[in-house]
């Protein structure tokens, strides 16, 4: 009884203590309230002036990059003329602006890994009804060479994959493609330069067959697609049905 009396106490003391260390405060404005289920991203935050900017139609069909203006006919925007895309299509929740980028380049960076249930509601919100309304055979998320898989200390692919695992019952596959290259940092090369840099990046782990599966590439940004493109193309060398991608955010 006195025993537990004092785990009480302590039990108490540490929610003390934890409330202290990580007030339910946002993260982001550090003024409103913000939850460990919101991703400490708040509601005003959210919806402001730099907030939550979903995408909608109308977009490319084959890369999801949005525009303005109506459209009748299906179209394809120039970036996907160019490179000769190898996935079917790419969508993306977001654009990567405003609190959403701020969150990604935390999340990925900084190791803010409490913003992840933030970017992974966008991602699940928007994926799961499109998903279920076809038919997918995995969730594949795209590799990080294991030296910066060290340095990071997780592949936020591959964390954002699991959740829309749980959330959309399609099964993850983390053991069917490999980085076999440490490329460059992606972020100051031009278009052409990111291309080159990402083939030869991917290969199919010795042993996996992909013959007719029909398989989501998972990440958290979409810029040119080069990096996607490189994964699908070894995928469909495989053998495999369709690749599409899906990502939390599309950079613009
Ligand atoms: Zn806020
Ligand atoms: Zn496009």
């Amino acid at each position: 009884m006195r025993q537990g009396l004092w785990l009480n106490g302590l039990g108490r003391f540490l929610a003390a203590a934890a409330a202290l260390l990580y007030p339910e405060r946002c993260r982001i404005c550090d003024v409103e309230r913000a939850t460990v289920a919101e991703g400490y991203v708040c509601a005003r935050c959210r919806s402001g002036r730099y907030g939550v900017r979903w995408i909608r139609r109308p977009f490319c069909e084959r890369c999801g990059l949005p525009f303005e203006g109506a459209l009748t006919t299906r179209f394809e925007c120039a970036n996907c003329r160019g490179l000769g895309l190898h996935f079917s299509k790419a969508r993306a929740a977001v654009l990567a602006t405003g609190v959403v980028r701020d969150a990604i380049h935390r999340y990925k960076y900084h190791r803010a890994l409490w913003h992840e249930p933030f970017l992974a509601r966008l991602l699940t919100d928007q994926a799961v009804p499109e998903l279920l309304c076809e038919r997918w055979d995995w969730l594949v998320p795209i590799p990080l060479h294991p030296v910066r898989e060290r340095e990071r200390e997780f592949n936020q692919a591959q964390r954002l994959a699991k959740r829309l695992s749980a959330a959309s019952g399609i099964p993850l596959n983390v053991r069917m493609l490999l980085r076999v290259e440490p490329t460059k940092t992606q972020t100051r090369l031009t278009r052409r330069e990111r291309a080159a840099n990402m083939r030869q990046a991917f290969a199919l782990r010795a042993g996996v067959s992909v013959c007719g599966q029909r398989i989501v590439l998972i990440d958290d940004v979409l810029t040119t697609g080069a990096t996607a493109s490189a994964c699908a193309q070894v995928l469909r060398a495989g053998g495999a049905g369709d690749v599409c991608v899906w990502t939390v955010a599309r950079g613009v």
